[in-house]
């Protein structure tokens, strides 16, 4: 009998794929960096050679994420920065150029997200994702595309998006919807800045827990009890796995990709089962009593 060995384990955080150098002299702007995944994603980049730029609000988390930097050695510059306002953006982008240079790669990784009931989110909590999520993505964007257009200079724009962008995100309607948009404005931007070398894809993260995650994501994750029998995988994904695509899909050995979407999932996203489980609503799996208007 064949037992199911899931999907191989993937080489040690310090291995890379690409050549070693292959991002000397070249700026990274990577928003929320300093924690999780954004972390992970600039740390490969910083290992190939980046200068990375750190954009994000939190002191600590800013100083983190420098710190992870310096580890491996490369130069870092870390910006206060809040993605939806498009001023703290220009200004993060002047301190950007100051420092390094005008960034030839943007990472748009800031997002926020929390499970909660439709039925039980303030108009408040709406806004604010979709605000940092879609909006601040796209102020990170059009201020990336602006210079690099004004320079006459090519660039790569890494999204970081969420596969509940097309198959819809029960509990999480507010990032899902944002998400959606993200995937979208990677397609139009894609479009419309080719012809000015600059290059737009988004990446899509399956499960990667990490140190970092709020206590309400936490709190969602903590209801699978065995993360790596829930994938079928077999494992839930490794951070550097993650940060090894973005770096991919923003070197030179991916210019022709444009537009696209990568999923880095284990294919989580396509799973179905044979028969249908029985539907559990969304207020049951959070454990919230009935709906009170
Ligand atoms: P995380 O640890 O919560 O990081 C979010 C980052 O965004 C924080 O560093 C935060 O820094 C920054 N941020 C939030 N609002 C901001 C704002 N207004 N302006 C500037 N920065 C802001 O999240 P993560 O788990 O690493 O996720 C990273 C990305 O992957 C997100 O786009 C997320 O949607 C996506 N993703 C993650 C998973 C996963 O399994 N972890 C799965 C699917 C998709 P400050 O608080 O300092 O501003």
């Amino acid at each position: 009998m064949t037992e199911p060995i899931g999907l191989p384990r993937p080489p040690a955080v310090g291995d890379t794929a690409l050549r070693p150098g292959t991002f000397d002299g070249t700026a990274v702007f990577v928003t929320g960096a300093g924690t999780g995944l954004g972390k992970a994603i600039a740390s490969e980049f910083a290992r190939l050679g980046a200068d990375v730029v750190i954009a994000s609000r939190k002191p600590e988390h800013l100083t983190a994420g420098a710190e992870a930097i310096e580890a491996i050695g490369a130069r870092v510059l870390t910006v206060s920065c809040d993605i939806r306002d498009a001023e703290s953006v220009a200004a993060a982008f002047d301190a950007a150029v100051d420092a390094f240079g005008l960034p030839g790669v943007l990472v748009n990784n800031a997002a926020a997200n929390f499970p909660v009931p439709a039925e039980d989110m303030s108009p408040n909590a709406w806004r604010t994702v979709v605000d940092i999520t879609l909006n601040g993505t796209f102020l990170c964007c059009r201020e990336f595309g602006r210079r690099h257009l004004a320079a006459g200079t090519p660039g790569s724009i890494v999204n970081i998006g969420a596969s509940y962008a097309w198959t819809g995100g029960p509990g999480f309607v507010h990032s899902a919807a944002a998400k959606a948009g993200v995937k979208n404005l990677t397609e139009s931007l894609a479009v419309e800045w080719g012809p000015y070398g600059i290059q737009v894809n988004c990446l899509v993260p399956g499960l990667f827990p990490h140190e970092d995650m709020t206590d309400d994501i936490r709190g969602n994750l903590d209801r699978t009890h065995d993360k790596d029998a829930c994938q079928p995988a077999l494992r839930v994904g490794e951070r550097q796995e993650l940060g090894w695509a973005a770096t991919f899909l923003a070197s030179p050995y991916g210019r022709f990709i444009s537009g696209h979407t990568l999923v880095v999932d284990g294919a989580n996203w396509q799973r179905r089962s044979m028969t249908n489980p029985p539907v559990t609503t969304i207020r049951d799996q959070m454990g919230r009593p009935p709906f009170e208007p």
